[in-house]
């Protein structure tokens, strides 16, 4: 049947804006699955956002459930995140000197995750990870890294074979312009798979320096570690001299006040070396972090020969807005996304159920994601496996509806505290057409 994709004429403003965008900017954005590529249509470009709702160019409002793809977990423009915004900048905005707020951060985050005794602040979930690996890499004087397939750790080079996100989002195997001997460096296996991991290990052993792995995988839809899974990691990592690094740049503060790490840890086999943190705890700005054992992260430069830096990290604004955001992130807030997450994912499971779609829903604390198929997903080919016109159908339904949900089936769909029941009732309403539309 015909998708019911929303054309230009719903929603003009947006269509002029992203013609304008398009002459400018590749493709009209400045990250790739916010182009609709993948559910067709043209993209809303936003104006402002206040709670759980969204307002586009043309004055049309939606509930949210993409968060900004995570980090507004206290809702849009909350007023105590905003008052810290504002107080902060009002005492300028970068000094490129340390500055209180970026202490008060990173003393917030290691008050939070237990094996974590230091981090260093940087920009991006990109940045996060880019650095914890080279920093790995100097600590073990190795430099093969194992990543699993479908989890997304940014954009950066040795990261982004068999990506999930956006990766995932346009079918890409992988990117053009990693070099060869970037990729040559990583070794890719699948999700939730010990076995594969032992096999690696005992042919590279010695040459690798850590296994990075989502906490729990949001980037192929949500895909949590397998009973077992991490202290399997940790078990083989630490008997083979390597790093584990723990991605909870989409988990971390989310999924509990300790990121996944507080629902699944502590381990019996031990704790990740190092931690990556971002979206969350930068509260919409861009901050984001890596840390962990302290032994490994004295290894920095300046006290260490792994060089890493940047001119706005630990931005006085950005770090007053994370800090505000975490601590607001109260046992209240986060009873509260369970309770809407529940809600949501509860009446979407019944609609579909009535409209014979089929559908799998799966968990990381209150991050949730819908898959169109039958049966449990464990890893990347079984998230390929799934029917992408029944959600762009479902998508644009719901889009019409004044739900903006993300324009790919393979994301984890997000909440905050201050979805109230007015926007989650909004949402239920808008499912029976759109388990109608994916049928
Ligand atoms: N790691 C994970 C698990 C992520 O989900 C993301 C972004 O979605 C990143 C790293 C990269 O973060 P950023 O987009 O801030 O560079």
């Amino acid at each position: 049947q015909p998708l019911p994709v929303q054309t230009a004429s719903d929603a003009p403003a947006s269509a002029a804006l992203l013609a304008r965008a398009s002459e400018v900017i590749p493709g009209g954005v400045n990250s790739p699955v916010r182009a609709f590529r993948a559910v067709g249509g043209t993209p809303r470009f936003m104006a402002s956002g206040s709670g759980p709702w969204l307002t586009d160019a043309d004055g049309k409002r939606y509930v949210d459930l993409i968060c900004s793809w995570g980090p507004m977990i206290l809702g849009h423009a909350h007023p105590d995140v905003l008052a810290a915004v504002t107080e902060a900048a009002a005492r300028g905005f970068s000094f490129g000197t340390p500055s209180e707020n970026e202490v008060r951060l990173a003393e917030e985050i290691v008050a939070r995750v237990e094996p974590v005794e230091q981090v260093r602040l940087v920009n991006s979930g990109t940045e996060a990870t880019m650095s914890a690996i080279r920093l790995a890499r100097g600590f073990t004087g190795r430099d093969v890294i194992v990543k699993f397939a479908g989890c997304y750790h940014g954009h950066v080079d040795a990261l982004l074979a068999s990506a999930g996100s956006g990766v995932a989002t346009f079918a890409l195997p992988d990117s053009a312009g990693v070099p060869r001997s970037s990729a040559g460096e990583t070794i890719v296996l699948p999700y939730n798979d010990l076995p594969a991991l032992e096999a690696a290990f005992a042919e590279r052993g010695h040459e690798i320096a850590a296994v990075i792995t989502e906490a729990a995988a949001g980037n192929m839809g949500v895909v949590p570690p397998a009973p077992g899974f991490t202290e399997g990691l940790l078990r083989v990592t630490r008997a083979n001299g390597a790093l584990l690094v723990s991605d909870e740049v989409m988990t971390g503060f989310r999924c509990s006040a300790s990121g996944f790490y507080g629902l699944e840890g502590p381990y019996a086999a031990g704790a990740p070396d190092l931690f990556t943190f971002g979206k969350v705890m930068g509260g919409g700005f861009p901050t984001a972090a890596f840390g962990g054992r302290a032994d490994v992260m004295a290894l920095l430069a300046p006290q260490g020969p792994v060089y890493q830096a940047g001119t706005l990290s630990g931005n006085p604004v950005a770090s007053a807005a994370g800090l505000a955001t975490l601590q607001g992130c109260t046992p209240a807030v986060y009873e509260r996304l369970d309770v809407v997450a529940h809600a949501i994912a509860d009446a979407v499971a019944s609609e579909l159920s009535a409209a014979s779609v089929p559908h799998t829903i799966q968990w990381a604390g209150s991050m949730f994601s819908v898959f169109f198929r039958d049966g449990a997903v464990t890893g990347y080919d079984d998230a390929k496996d799934q029917d992408t016109g029944a959600f762009r159908r479902f998508f644009h339904s719901m889009l019409g509806q004044g739900v903006h949900l993300p324009p790919s089936a393979f994301e984890s769909w997000f909440v905050s505290a201050s979805h109230d029941d007015e926007a989650v009732d909004h949402v239920i309403a808008a499912l029976p057409a759109a388990a109608r539309a994916a049928a």
